[in-house]
């Protein structure tokens, strides 16, 4: 069946185009006609500016969790992840599941329609692994069916408390033991129509330099996204240099890692040899400006990252706030903080990392644009609210990621099944109660 939508407004990667009809049949998008200045009869009418849906290239759900409580006070990552380990240690199948379907129903409200889910609270307290050892991969897989977003559920090795050190007490439930074991449990997860299956190293801490092969191997021949936490904290640098003489960046290079189907999260404390080894190699860069500004980790080199060749993407990972138009601003402001030079990117390079590459990312290619072919995932942002009146339609990307919020979207569409409609939810009927008892549900 083919339904008619009429955008007001559609970003078409270059500009804004008023009065475009758009054809979708069977989740793609089948036709797109420009100069439509009425809607057709029929036709579904989205007011506003139509964006591809957005990418958030990653997360981790239950840190959601952590929402205000981790405010309270000073102190650095360090501290703040005491708190995130005492948030992980009460998480089940059940309460995970209920927690990233609230969660995932934040995004889809944000104009989310795809999420890199950063996974690696796999057993149970201690690590006993569940009867079934990915039932908590499991569970966000399908808390994303039902909050009507796509994942990618980049399955996470953490075999390590540091180099050479054996997990604490609180990493024990993220240990598989061997990467040997975790590629063995990998690979019984089957993907889906809305979910792929990728891979992640949570870091070079996290594990061991003869076993990161095993991992980078695994995902080599899936052909599946590899994705891994680079050099976010200067002590992770420090670490490695001692133990490996080499930085983080270049230890992965040595076994495999980087490559165009990689990711490197946050890519922070970077030398030059790092930025071009990463750019050289194709490997892609996730920033994640709010979270990184939250835990007060510093400025990614992203502007020399994407001049060497990786491809930049956004997550909001530790969901300080879900709102990947503030994602795509803070990096280009943040540039401009220590630059003191204005214009490092455009709104429309901001919406490409924050769609199409944030899509590339995350395995799902034909995704993040509006045109015949593309997955029918779209979403749309209001030009007549209190933050976006005034400018002219012409310029609604530079109005969408330098003025708008996540409170802006109407509607987000994601395979062509309206997730999103004027505002509320379709799925999901009160988030933010699903969001509070799913909260209080983990609160010690
Ligand atoms: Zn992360």
């Amino acid at each position: 069946m083919t339904r008619t939508y009429w955008l007001e407004h559609a970003w078409l990667g270059t500009h804004v185009e008023p009065g475009v009809a758009m054809d979708v049949t069977d989740g793609r998008i089948t036709a797109v006609r420009t100069g439509t200045e009425t809607p057709p009869p029929g036709a579904e009418i989205l007011r506003g500016l139509t964006l591809p849906g957005l990418a958030n290239a990653h997360s981790h759900a239950f840190h959601r969790a952590l929402r205000g409580t981790v405010q309270v006070g000073s102190g650095t990552f360090w501290t703040w992840r005491e708190v995130m380990y005492a948030t992980a240690d009460r998480l089940t199948p059940d309460s995970y599941h209920a927690l990233a379907r609230a969660v995932y129903a934040e995004m889809a409200l944000a104009g989310i329609t795809a999420v890199g889910e950063f996974h690696y609270v796999h057993h149970a307290p201690g690590g006993t692994p569940y009867a079934d050892p990915n039932a908590m991969g499991e569970a966000l897989i399908a808390a994303a069916a039902d909050a009507g977003i796509r994942i990618t559920l980049l399955d996470t090795a953490y075999l390590s408390s540091g180099f050479g050190q054996p997990p604490n007490r609180h990493q024990l439930r993220f240990s598989d033991g061997t990467a040997d074991a975790w590629a063995e449990r990998c690979s019984v997860l089957k993907e889906r129509d809305h979910a792929r299956i990728g891979a992640a190293i949570h870091s070079v801490r996290a594990v061991p330099a003869e076993q990161l092969a095993t991992v980078a191997g695994w995902a080599e021949e899936r052909r599946a996204p590899l994705h891994v936490h680079l050099s976010e904290q200067t002590a992770e640098n420090e670490a490695c240099h001692e133990v490996h003489g080499c930085t983080p960046t270049q230890l992965l290079a040595l076994h495999g890692v980087l490559g165009p189907r990689t990711t490197g999260v946050h890519n922070t404390h970077l030398t030059a040899e790092d930025i071009s080894l990463i750019g050289g190699s194709g490997t892609g860069t996730c920033m994640c400006p709010t979270t990184e500004r939250d835990l007060a980790d510093g400025i990614g080199p992203a502007v020399a990252l994407q001049n060497e060749g990786s491809p930049l993407s956004l997550g909001s990972d530790s969901h300080a706030v879900i709102d990947l138009l503030e994602e795509a601003r803070a990096m280009e402001l943040n540039e401009r903080l220590r630059s003191r030079t204005r214009g490092h990117w455009t709104a429309a390079a901001l919406l490409r990392a924050a769609s199409a590459d944030g899509h590339a990312a995350l395995g799902w290619d034909d995704t993040g644009t509006l045109e015949a072919g593309a997955r029918a995932d779209f979403t749309t942002i209001a030009l007549d609210s209190v933050r976006t009146a005034g400018p002219l339609p012409r310029l609604g990307a530079e109005t969408a990621v330098f003025a708008a919020t996540a409170a802006d979207v109407r509607h987000t569409v994601v395979a062509g099944r309206h997730i999103v409609r004027d505002g509320a939810h379709q799925l999901v009927p009160d988030v933010p109660q699903a969001l509070s008892r799913a909260v209080e549900a983990l609160r010690s």
